[in-house]
């Protein structure tokens, strides 16, 4: 790889575990990882929230903030303990239970989510931790799930990008080649009977008909209820995505501009 991938143009694509280990190089250090952030918000009824550096993809639509492109400008490390102190000071204050660390991709760092994890399930102030994953790293390896998931409050929210490898690699920048990755993570989280949805990008700007009713088939082939229970997400124009819209080369107005429709 030439250089360091951050936003994609039309076109480009690289090995995604080869960016996740890079990215790991710059966020995370001796169990700590970089956060930007610690606040509470009002998705999932309420939720303290860290916002961690560092991503794996390159969604062309991500809403996060630069640091998702330049880690290495943007946030500090805090260890295991730090950051779950700062959780639990945030769910007190702002008086919710559930937790989740979200702005980057949260299994980057493996031994600071497993630490962060265990310190979590000894705060009774936590009820709930949601895992919001692109699930290429839970793909690859399915003893990473096995040691998430014996966690009791963790809940994992497994995020799909594209229903066919050629979108997935125009949308994510991710090779096409590492497509099927989220969709081993899904299996393995059923073999694994854990407590998990999956999510798609399927805003109909974004993904045609015709690769929605794909996926949404591929998910019927693993499991019925997962494809019944599909929650779909919508592309919102936050600063980050109009940036990264603009430099892949679409018209970001133009875009916002027409109306969400709807699937028949
Ligand atoms: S949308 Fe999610 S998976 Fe895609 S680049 Fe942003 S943080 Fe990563």
């Amino acid at each position: 790889m030439k250089a360091y991938p951050r936003m994609i143009r039309r076109g480009d694509s690289f090995n995604p575990l080869e960016v996740a280990k890079w990215t790991e190089e710059i966020v995370c250090r001796d169990g700590s990882r970089k956060y930007t952030a610690f606040y509470a918000t009002g998705v999932y009824g309420g939720i303290a929230t860290g916002y961690v550096v560092g991503c794996c993809f390159r969604c062309f639509f991500c809403w996060t903030d630069f640091s998702r492109d330049f880690p290495e400008f943007y946030g500090r490390y805090y260890t295991a303990e730090e950051a779950c102190k700062n959780i639990v000071d945030v769910a007190k204050k702002w008086k919710v239970n559930k937790a989740r660390i979200s702005g980057g991709e949260p299994t980057l760092c493996k031994k600071h989510l497993i630490d962060l994890l265990r310190l979590i399930e000894e705060r009774d102030e936590i009820k709930l931790f949601i895992l919001e994953t692109n699930g290429l790293l839970f793909g690859v390896d399915e003893g990473y799930v096995k040691d998430v998931v014996k966690f009791e409050k963790v809940y994992v929210r497994v995020s799909l990008k594209a229903g066919e490898p050629e979108a997935f690699e125009a949308r994510t920048g991710a090779s096409k080649e590492f497509f099927e990755l989220p969709f081993k993570a899904i299996k393995s989280l059923l073999d694994l009977n854990a407590r998990f949805h999956v999510a798609a990008m399927t805003d109909p700007r974004i993904m045609p008909s015709e690769e929605r009713r794909k996926l949404i088939e591929r998910l019927r082939e693993i499991d019925d209820f997962l494809a019944v229970n599909l929650e779909e997400e919508v592309c919102d124009p936050y600063e980050g995505t109009l940036v990264r819209m603009q430099f892949y080369g679409l018209d970001p107005l133009k875009f916002f501009e027409r109306r969400r429709g709807y699937w028949s």
